[in-house]
């Protein structure tokens, strides 16, 4: 079995490098690779016997490609061990410290090296040659031994200095560093590759590696490579000038001299005392690194002394003096376990992939939708498939393909099923349609949905009515439609599982209270397919009753005139047309009116300052036809309070950032979407700015 997965496991990882490291074609994800990688490795270590000469963990990068003359390097160029979290980091300094012979007897402190933490630039590593100050010979990493010349091409790099700026130059230094493509420059090669029919780069390292292999110097040029550098070799009987940096005896102070010497230094990196410094360091950049022009993938971190460096030296691949701690994926590859359906408020069937439970972006991850059967089908998923799995803008898990090269023999092939998974009826999925729905309006699952959307918390907001309980209602037919629960009496709900006088009472009071919800929450609460909170409030604002809206609707599907609907800002057709349809439905009007003989207004109070119709010039609305984004946290204002205040001024407030968005209002730690914002060219107010707009004061 093991030694099964590990020959299975090698193929695919040595296909995978080939493509990556020569082709600069990825056929996965890095983190897929990483996870895969240290499988592989695990199952060696278990068992040495499993070791090929072969095996991507014997083996630093790719062979040089053809088209170059190839190099041996001066010193071997090797890779980097990997850690994934700060336990990795305590057993590679645990490791170093015993190869240094330094371990702390018992209960003594672990001894405090200092350490230097440098940014992962996800480029490629070159080395450079010089002899007397002069840029000789340029080579990539290859295999570590052996790389490819490209001093042409490297030449052209406007970062990588021709000639050294010492008084007094060495014999020889080699200085090897990362080149790198900033994303911006990456992006613009991407959009050029589109146009001229060619497949864009996977990423800036592919995109960089291709670059450097270019054989003609022109085209590198034009690309906008940059170049760090981060190790010094010196010729050992070097003199320094009198105007040049002494030899360091460290890597802090080898940053030092390389910028002295006219390179460009990375200048996010730190000396840290301990192990704990270098911790800080890491979790600073995980967060920060969304800010820099160009990639990085970690962090690299280094004992400073070099004469220490020299003592603990090198495993066959990578030096022991030095790890790379990676970010967190957010991809990773796991195992589907089964696929599930799950039938909405609205009959909409939606498959779920259950998959091995994998570590994703600071969680753990073992469920995500498939959305519909089209994406099930485009997957093609089949019953054991490894998957990749990945959580998009960092909270929705989701499939991203499958590894169909890890794919049991004989494997199944999975489909929606033919029927409700809930109540047995035949699935329907309209022509044109990517929804499969259960059309049964008797399904207890849609019954269910719609219960707990009627008393979530930005509808009727009932408190004590979670989903177990809504389950036992339903399953003992005691509800089969909303208005039954103002129905139900207190000494029959003390009577269900994990309920008693009290919280009985308790409930039947909070859906009385329920009855005073505003307008606006009675109609998102309704379940109206389109109508979320956000447009709930629009019409809410438009409309200040069930009566005028629906009388709206049929005005609007007369035809004649303009639609009063449409004319709602943020409420387009297909929103209308679904308004259209509900108001339509009897069944929906009957549910109107059995609320309101239950005394549910479905108006808006004559003081509810959101509605139209309370009397008085309306408020102004500076804000009106703009749509804001909020994202991380505001100085003074908490998210609620600054979308009220938007919505007050007629603005509207969306979850996600598009080219449509008018305004993205971000606070300290906001996330992707700031960045998508800075992608898309959309405007970033912080508090002061919006507030400017809604021209308030912060008092
Ligand atoms: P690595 O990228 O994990 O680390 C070593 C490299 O880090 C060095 O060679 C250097 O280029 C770079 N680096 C950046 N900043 C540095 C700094 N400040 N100091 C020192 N080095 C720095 O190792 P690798 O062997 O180059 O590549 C392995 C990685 O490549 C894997 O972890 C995987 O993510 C990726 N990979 C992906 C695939 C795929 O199919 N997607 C295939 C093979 C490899």
């Amino acid at each position: 079995m093991a030694q099964a997965r590990a020959e299975e496991l090698r193929r695919l990882l040595n296909r995978a490098a080939h493509a990556y490291y020569v082709l600069d074609a990825p056929v996965m994800e890095d983190p897929v690779y990483d996870r895969l990688y240290r499988e592989l490795v695990a199952l060696e270590q278990a068992d040495p016997a499993l070791i090929r000469p072969d095996s991507p963990t014997r083996r630093v990068g790719g062979a040089p490609a053809d088209g170059f003359t190839n190099v041996a390097h001066r010193i071997p160029l090797l890779s980097l061990d990997n850690a994934f979290s700060h336990d990795e980091l305590d057993v590679w300094y645990g490791r170093l410290l015993k190869v240094l012979d330094r371990e702390p007897q018992e209960g003594s402190p672990v001894p405090a090296l200092p350490m230097v933490g440098e940014l992962k630039i996800d480029g490629n590593a070159l080395a450079l040659s010089y002899e007397h100050g002069v840029l000789v010979r340029a080579a990539t990493r290859g295999d570590g031994e052996r790389g490819e010349e490209i001093t042409a091409n490297v030449g052209t790099i406007r970062s990588v200095p021709l000639r050294l700026e010492l008084a007094s130059p060495p014999a020889w230094v080699e200085v090897r560093g990362e080149a790198f493509i900033p994303e911006a420059t990456f992006a613009a090669i991407n959009a050029e590759r589109v146009e001229q029919g060619e497949t864009p780069f996977a990423n800036p390292r592919n995109a960089c590696a291709g670059t450097l292999r270019q054989l003609d110097p022109k085209v590198v040029a034009a690309r906008g490579l940059s170049f760090f550098a981060y190790t010094l070799h010196l010729s050992e009987d070097w003199q320094a000038g009198a105007q040049d940096p002494a030899a360091p005896r460290s890597q802090w102070q080898a940053l030092g001299w390389l910028k002295a010497a006219g390179f460009r230094v990375n200048p996010h990196c730190a000396l840290c005392p301990d192990l704990a410094a270098v911790k800080a360091f890491c979790d600073r950049w995980e967060q920060e690194r969304r800010g820099l022009p160009y990639a990085t993938d970690g962090v690299v971190v280094k004992l400073d002394d070099l004469r220490l460096q020299g003592e603990a030296g090198f495993t066959q691949k990578a030096p022991r003096w030095a790890i790379a701690l990676k970010y967190a994926a957010e991809e990773a590859p796991s195992r589907l376990l089964r696929l599930t359906c799950q039938v909405g408020r609205t009959g909409v069937v939606t498959p779920v992939a259950e998959f091995e439970p994998v570590p994703l972006a600071g969680t753990s991850v073992g469920r995500a939708t498939l959305h519909n059967a089209d994406r099930l089908a485009e997957l093609d998923l089949c019953a054991g498939d490894t998957i990749v799995v990945r959580k998009a803008g960092e909270i929705i898990p989701e499939v991203v393909r499958v590894l169909k090269e890890l794919r049991p023999a004989g494997a199944t092939r999975l489909k929606l099923p033919p029927t409700c998974p809930e109540c047995g009826s035949a699935l329907v999925r309209e022509q044109g349609e990517a929804a499969t729905r259960c059309v049964n309006n008797g399904c207890p699952a849609i019954l269910r949905g719609s219960l707990r959307h009627w008393v979530g918390k930005g509808a009727l907001d009932v408190d004590g009515l979670g989903i177990k309980l809504i389950e036992q209602l339903v399953d003992r037919g005691l509800v089969a439609s909303i208005p039954d629960l103002y129905r139900l009496d207190a000494a029959l709900l003390a009577s269900l599982e994990r309920m008693g006088d009290t919280s009985a009472a308790k409930l039947v009071a909070a859906l009385e209270a329920s009855k005073q919800q505003p307008w606006h929450r009675q109609l998102y609460g309704l379940g109206i397919h389109h109508v979320g909170e956000v447009n709930a409030k629009a019409l809410a604002r438009a409309f200040a009753s069930a009566t005028t809206l629906e009388a709206a609707a049929q005005a609007g599907d007369s035809g004649e005139g303009p639609d009063p609907l449409t004319a709602v800002f943020g409420i387009g057709a297909e929103i209308a047309q679904s308004l259209r349809q509900w108001f339509a439905t009897p069944a929906n009007r009957s549910l109107l009116q059995q609320l309101g003989a239950l005394g549910f207004s479905l108006a808006a109070a004559v003081q509810d300052p959101n509605a139209a119709g309370g009397g008085g010039p309306p408020a102004p609305a500076p804000l009106a036809g703009q749509t804001f984004v909020l994202t991380g946290t505001l100085p003074s204002l908490s998210r609620s309070a600054a979308q009220a205040l938007i919505e007050a001024a007629g603005g509207k407030v969306s979850g996600s950032v598009s080219r449509k968005t008018s305004h993205v209002v971000a606070g300290e730690e906001a996330g992707s979407k700031l960045t998508k914002a800075h992608d898309l060219g959309v405007s970033v107010l912080d508090e002061e700015g919006l507030r400017a707009l809604l021209g308030t004061d912060p008092t």
